[in-house]
């Protein structure tokens, strides 16, 4: 018994580390302030997009679900705080 709840343990902690021990990120959106920056961008160009513009967009096609770490990688990194994100 005291195995099964060992092995239980650390698979858990294996799972949801890999998982952040979150749920899956289902919406991500930019506030008011963006301020061009494109570090966003920089860190995951398959979410989000500057360009030419005056404020970075979040691609309306973008897979949310196969760039997790990378949106909250750019959401901690955002100068200003503006990237949201919701998680379901
Ligand atoms: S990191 Fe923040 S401020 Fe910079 S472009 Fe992206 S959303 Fe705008």
């Amino acid at each position: 018994m005291f195995y099964c709840c060992v092995f239980f343990f650390r698979f858990a902690v294996i799972y949801l580390g890999k998982k952040g021990g979150c749920m899956p990120i289902s919406q991500v959106w930019i506030e008011e302030g963006c301020t061009a920056c494109g570090i966003c961008e920089e860190i995951c160009p398959e979410v989000f997009e500057l360009g030419d513009r005056e404020e970075a967009i979040v691609k309306p096609d973008a897979n949310l679900n196969a760039y997790e770490e990378e949106i909250k990688e750019a959401a901690e990194n955002c100068p200003v705080d503006v990237i949201s994100i919701q998680e379901s």
